[in-house]
C-alpha cells in the first residue's frame, strides 16, 4: 500500500480542478432551468457513488485519503458505512456487478448532463457548452496519469487496474519490465 505524500496530493489537484468547474458549471447552468434538472444530475452522482463504495469495500486505501475523492468521489468513505468491518463486498461477481452499475451511472450522469446542456444552450451560448465539455476532457488523461500511477499498487480500483495493463503494455514494448512507480 502506497504513502501518499504531500507532493502526491498537491499534484492531484491538478486533475480535480478542470472537474470542479466542470460541475459547478454544469450544476449552475442546469439549475438556471430547472431545479428538476440539478435534482437528477445529483442523484446520478449519489448513485455512482453507492456502486462504487461496493468496489472500496475491497480496497486498502478506502476511509483515508486515495486519488478517488479527486474524482469528487466519497465512496471511499460511504464504503465504511454500507460496508462496515468487511473487506470485500461479496466475491468477484458482486464487484463486476457493481463496476459495470458505475461505468452505467457514471456515464449516464455525463449523458444527462450534456442533453440537457447542448438542447438548453447551443443555440445561444455554445462555445459555453464546448468549454464544459473540454473541461470534462480534460480531466480524463489527467486522472488517469496522474491520479492512477501510484494507486496501481492497488488491485482493487478499477482504473488502477486499467493503468497496470496499459504500463506493462507499454513496458512490454520498449522491452522493459512493469515495475510500481
Ligand atoms: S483508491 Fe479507488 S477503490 Fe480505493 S478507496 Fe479510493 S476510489 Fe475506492
Amino acid at each position: 500500500m502506497y504513502q501518499w505524500s504531500r507532493q502526491d496530493r498537491l499534484l492531484h489537484l491538478l486533475p480535480a480542478i478542470p472537474l470542479i468547474a466542470f460541475y459547478v458549471g454544469s450544476t449552475y447552468l442546469l439549475a438556471s432551468e430547472s431545479v428538476w434538472l440539478v435534482v437528477v444530475f445529483l442523484l446520478l452522482w449519489v448513485a455512482v457513488n453507492v456502486f462504487a463504495a461496493g468496489i472500496c469495500a475491497g480496497c486498502p486505501y478506502r476511509g483515508g485519503y486515495c486519488p478517488g475523492i479527486c474524482q469528487l468521489y466519497f465512496a471511499p468513505f460511504l464504503s465504511l458505512v454500507m460496508y462496515k468491518g468487511k473487506e470485500k463486498c461479496s466475491g468477484a461477481r458482486s464487484f463486476k456487478v457493481h463496476l459495470a452499475l458505475l461505468g452505467i451511472f457514471g456515464l449516464g450522469s455525463y449523458a444527462f448532463a450534456f442533453y440537457w446542456l447542448f438542447r438548453l444552450y447551443w443555440q445561444e451560448q455554445p462555445l459555453v457548452v464546448l468549454g464544459l465539455l473540454a473541461l470534462l476532457l480534460l480531466h480524463m488523461p489527467l486522472s488517469f496519469f496522474i491520479l492512477c500511477p501510484k494507486c496501481g499498487y492497488n488491485d482493487t480500483c478499477p482504473m488502477a487496474r486499467v493503468h497496470k495493463v496499459v504500463k506493462k503494455g507499454s513496458d512490454s514494448d520498449g522491452g522493459g519490465q512493469a515495475s510500481p512507480d
